[in-house]
């Protein structure tokens, strides 16, 4: 986060203006004086958002307002006193009721672990998952919370091995006997990682559920608090041992919808309804305080079934959205590289244009597995209808039935992670291993 060139301490400042803040030994927070053309300004020192220009110094006015005061040759910047640490203090955690079910919230980061410091404008992005506990006393009701910080990040920089740590931390909590666990993390990605641990947590006996936010938890529209709250509820008591996303079901602040991991998909940038189960019904719904399961079709809650953990995913393995006239190379290129795998997002039931059909078939020849999906998102590929279907289905091309596009890509990921041949992938990629193909689709 930052300018290129800016400090830790003088955030988004670069140029001039993190020049003369440097020779004047100032941060972010300190309390400046700014003399200019004989104008003196006085207030404390504010980061700046990394596109900002770098002819301004933007401080907080005793009044509250905040201006930017343009650097010139002669612009003096001084230290009147010092700055408060820009810290959260969170309240202390609540007291524990030791006879209610243990859940783990394991944190990796995203918006649900981000503040806004209002002294300052900066995006604090770490609160813990104990922060989180103390913030929201109402889960020390649910149950025993026991917390724990895997990463800190915004969920577009976590990638396959990123998935690879978290089922592993998950199978570590679940061994030790906990009734559910729960995982904070960034909206972005969320769907990816849900299918992730779908395929790598088998045989799980309790669940295990992301839980995200749109608004960071201190906004007065945050929906962090009930989105957590409905995802510990269902870790420490719901009747499915499944990995799935509890977020808002509506745009109201009523209801918390279970959506199953490898059939859903973030569907708005902003809205707090923004997931939803594509193909099927979510698996259930929480809401004045009862769990409701929402379909029969779920892997049930059993304490003693056996877990077996599969967290080996193949990073060559590419997602590739045909579009009219799109350049064939790039299939080329996926092969040249080295890759082992390439789902299409191809148009309506699963196709390509012809003009990338030599480079499919060189694909295939040269060992790849190459599977199609739909960018039409609701429906089932059926590549029998049209002749450039059945061509590609002749040349090898896997269809995919009704399994989103995304978690293809994480499942073929997964497949040539596991398997020890070419072969076996193909096998277990056809195969409905985690509810990723449905027998019928629903429109939803
Ligand atoms: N970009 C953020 C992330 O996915 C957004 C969020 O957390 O909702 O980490």
């Amino acid at each position: 986060m930052g300018g290129d060139d800016d400090p830790l301490s003088l955030p988004g400042y670069k140029g001039v203006a993190l020049k003369v803040l440097k020779e004047s030994g100032v941060q972010a927070g300190d309390l400046i004086r700014i003399s200019r053309d004989g104008t003196v300004y006085e207030g404390v020192l504010m980061p700046r958002s990394e596109y900002g220009d770098d002819r301004h110094i933007v401080i907080k006015l005793k009044s509250g307002y905040n201006i930017g005061v343009r650097v010139t040759a002669d612009t003096l910047v001084e230290k009147v006193g010092a700055g408060v640490e820009i810290a959260f203090k969170p309240p202390p955690p609540p007291k524990q009721r030791p006879n209610l079910p243990r859940v783990s919230i394991v944190s990796t980061g995203g918006t649900i672990a981000s503040r806004v410091d209002y002294r300052t404008g900066a995006v604090r992005p770490a609160i813990s998952a104990g922060d989180l506990y103390s913030i929201v006393p109402e889960l020390s009701d649910i149950a025993v919370i026991e917390t724990e910080v895997l990463f800190n990040l915004f969920s577009e920089d976590l990638t396959p091995s990123h998935w690879a740590r978290i089922a592993e931390k998950v199978a570590e909590r679940i061994r030790e006997g906990v009734d559910g666990v729960v995982l904070t993390h960034g909206t972005d990605t969320m769907a990816y990682t849900a299918a992730a641990l779908s395929f790598a947590l088998q045989g799980l006996p309790v669940p295990v559920v992301l839980v995200g936010a749109q608004r960071s938890e201190d906004r007065p529209s945050s929906d962090a608090a009930l989105n957590l709250i409905g995802a510990v509820s269902a870790a420490a008591e719901a009747p499915f041992a499944e990995v799935v996303v509890a977020m808002h079901e509506t745009v109201s602040d009523v209801s918390v919808a279970f959506h199953r991991g490898t059939k859903v998909r973030k569907c708005h940038t902003s809205r707090r309804d923004a997931f939803k189960s594509v193909n099927v019904k979510p698996i259930a719904r929480l809401a004045d305080g009862e769990l409701v399961m929402l379909t029969e079709d779920y892997r049930r809650r059993d304490r003693d079934r056996e877990l077996t953990l599969k967290p080996n995913f193949d990073p060559k393995v590419a997602l590739v959205k045909f579009y009219p006239g799109m350049n064939p190379n790039v299939i080329d290129f996926y092969v040249e590289e080295g890759y082992r795998g390439i789902v299409l997002e191809g148009t309506g039931l699963g196709h390509v244009g012809r003009s990338c059909f030599p480079s499919i078939k060189k694909a295939i020849k040269r060992g790849l597995i190459v599977a199609m999906a739909s960018q039409c998102i609701w429906g089932r590929v059926n590549m029998n209808v049209y002749t450039n279907g059945r061509d590609l289905l002749a040349m090898g091309v896997i269809p995919l039935e009704d399994m989103l596009a995304e978690t293809a890509l994480v499942k073929l990921m997964w497949a040539l992670g596991e398997a020890d041949s070419p072969e076996e992938a193909k096998i277990l990629l056809k195969t409905n291993i985690a509810g990723e193909i449905a027998a019928r689709s629903i429109y939803t």
